[in-house]
C-alpha cells in the first residue's frame, strides 16, 4: 500500500499507508485529531522498510480475514507449573534485574 502525506494545520505534517482507493478519504491527525490536507510528493514506495511492509500487508490482510483459533493450544510438554515462560533466547536478558 502505498504512503500518503497529509498536513495537520496544529502539528505539521503526518504520513498515512492506506490503499488507493481510500486516498481521497478524510484523513484525521494522529496528534490532535484535526483533520489534515494532503500534502503531494515523491512515491514512498520503495523507501519503505520491507519487514515493515510486510507487517502492514500482513495487518491489511488480517481486517479482511482475521487468523483465529478455535480452542486453546494445547501445553507444551517441557513446560513446568511455576515455571516462566522463555520469551526470549539473548542471554543479556538473564542478566537483567529481577523484581
Ligand atoms: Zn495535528
Amino acid at each position: 500500500m502505498p504512503t500518503y502525506a497529509y498536513h495537520c494545520p496544529n502539528c505539521g505534517g503526518f504520513d498515512l499507508v492506506r490503499p488507493m482507493s481510500e486516498v481521497d478519504a478524510v484523513a484525521v491527525c494522529p496528534g490532535c485529531g484535526m483533520r489534515g490536507r494532503r500534502v503531494f510528493g515523491a512515491p514512498a514506495l520503495r523507501r519503505m522498510d520491507a519487514r515493515l511492509r510486510r507487517a502492514l500487508d500482513a495487518g491489511e490482510r488480517s481486517a479482511d480475514s482475521p487468523q483465529v483459533v478455535t480452542a486453546v493450544p494445547p501445553r507444551s510438554a517441557d513446560r513446568r507449573p511455576g515455571r516462566a515462560t522463555r520469551y526470549t533466547t539473548d542471554p543479556r536478558h538473564a542478566r537483567l534485574p529481577r523484581p
